[in-house]
């Protein structure tokens, strides 16, 4: 591979959006696809990566960033499709993804049921099992090639990866590619500051020609101030408030990432008695994830590393059975998926039992779509009829809701001062709807004018 040519690339998105997320690299005679997600928003096809757009091309690899569904989602049916190809992963996104990827078939049968969609599920729980057994497990900062050996005197024309801690959720990584005298970088999804438990990105600061960076914040700016000490102490007064009103207080929470940084954030408001002791519940789902947070604990890079959520907090468990008879009780947190309040999910059939209560309180953790329930909630003035599930009847919006900043990603502006130093040639912008993109795109192309920022057309062919 010589400086300049030979590197080919396909945004395998169908929009420029926070999609199914999936992308092709090629590089002289070596081809790879970079994550397999699933659309959060759509079902069926629109559901899935562009996968047409390679269906006729041989694939040497495919590499997995984290195991969240808009990356992992859709691993099995590409598989399926690329049978001789390898997978990559780090082994805690092996073990989380395989656990979401079953809860995903679940859900996929329901939406068959219960929507109609008639290619769901998309995979099966056997298909699952015998998918992830083929997964290779990668250790943190060890160069490979596409085969999965230790790159040792790598050959000239062979491509090599490394995975890099991305910062976001457990076994969260960037990959850096390496091939010939040119290396590139993809973010998969970035965080450059520590969260309460996850530690920030370690992702090397010179020597990268091309980055694929995630855009997901680029819409909205860092408040002049923030951090996320204040914002912690927000949080505890806030759910003080809402004990001392008389009522409970739902988080609608990802079960991945989210629900175990909020058990994390309560630890240390009871370590440092900002508050006492009070029962708290989380789903069946989050309960597996941070069993998995729990097990890795001393052998991850984070904070807190001895201390055992489940076994200090000691959760309540709620499932789609138990929800039904519990009611929403004073003086108690719900950290329920999902994270966007989707209709079926815990989040949403809690939140309809205490809406029109307005001694309740929701508080928001992280984003949701504007069109999602949660979205609607956010934008509700009290006494408005709001509908939660398109199933139910409509009700009055009367609890209380208030909205914290504790996303798994990047600020824009820490994005941009990373991607300002790096420097690199070019600068492929992904993960991000429109808006949060073109902000992207314009503050890196005004701080580097030498290098090429570039937005990848869905399904067309860039050389980079
Ligand atoms: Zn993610
Ligand atoms: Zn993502």
């Amino acid at each position: 591979m010589h400086s300049g040519g030979g590197l080919k690339f396909i945004n395998l998105t169908r929009h420029v959006e926070i999609g199914a997320n999936s992308y092709y690299l090629e590089a002289g005679d070596q081809r790879l696809v970079l994550d397999s997600g699933m659309h959060p928003k759509l079902e069926g096809e629109d559901a899935l990566p562009n996968l047409a757009a390679i269906a006729d091309r041989q694939i040497d690899a495919i590499i997995i960033s984290h195991a969240h569904m808009d990356h992992i989602g859709t691993l099995p049916v590409l598989m399926r499709r690329h049978p001789n190809a390898p997978i990559f992963m780090t082994e805690a996104t092996a073990e989380i993804g395989s656990a979401l990827l079953h809860n995903s078939v679940n859900v996929m049968t329901r939406q068959r049921e219960e929507l109609g969609v008639t290619m769901y599920p998309l995979f099966t729980h056997r298909e699952t099992n015998r998918a992830s057994g083929l997964w290779r497990s990668c250790p943190w900062r060890q160069q490979i090639t596409l085969s999965g050996e230790r790159a040792s005197s790598r050959g000239e024309r062979e491509i090599t990866f490394e995975f890099v801690e991305a910062g976001h959720v457990l076994g969260a990584a960037g990959v850096l590619l390496r091939f010939g005298d040119r290396t590139l970088l993809y973010s998969g999804d970035v965080n450059f500051g520590d969260q309460t438990i996850t530690k920030s990105a370690v992702f090397p600061e010179t020597g990268i020609d091309v980055l694929i960076m995630e855009s997901t914040r680029g819409d909205s700016a860092q408040p002049e101030g923030f951090t996320r000490e204040a914002e912690e102490r927000r949080l505890a007064a806030a759910i003080d408030r809402a004990f001392t009103a008389g009522g409970c207080v739902l988080i609608p929470v990802f079960a991945l990432g989210k629900t175990q940084e909020v058990l994390a954030m309560i630890h240390k408001f009871r370590r440092e008695r900002v508050l006492g002791e009070f029962p708290l519940y989380i789903g069946g789902l989050s309960s597996k994830m941070t069993e998995i947070y729990d097990r890795r604990a001393t052998t991850t890079r984070r904070n807190f590393p001895r201390l055992q959520l489940l076994e200090e907090l000691e959760p309540f468990v709620l499932n789609g059975q138990n929800i039904a008879d519990a009611p929403a009780r004073a003086g108690r947190v719900y950290a329920l998926s999902s994270g966007m309040m989707t209709p079926k999910t815990l989040s949403n059939i809690f939140a309809r039992r205490l809406i029109d209560d307005p001694r309740h309180s929701i508080f928001f953790v992280g984003y949701a779509d504007p069109a999602s329930p949660g979205g609607i909630i956010r934008r509700a003035a009290p006494g408005q009829q709001v509908s939660l599930d398109p199933d139910e009847p409509a009700q009055e919006f009367r609890c209380r809701v208030d909205e914290f900043q504790f996303s798994a990603h990047s600020s824009r502006e820490s994005i941009a001062d990373y991607v300002r130093k790096l420097a690199p040639k070019k600068i492929v912008l992904v993960h991000g709807d429109a808006p949060a993109v073109e902000w992207m795109r314009a503050t890196i192309a005004a701080a580097l004018p030498g290098s090429e920022v570039i937005v990848p057309t869905p399904g067309v062919e860039l050389e980079l």
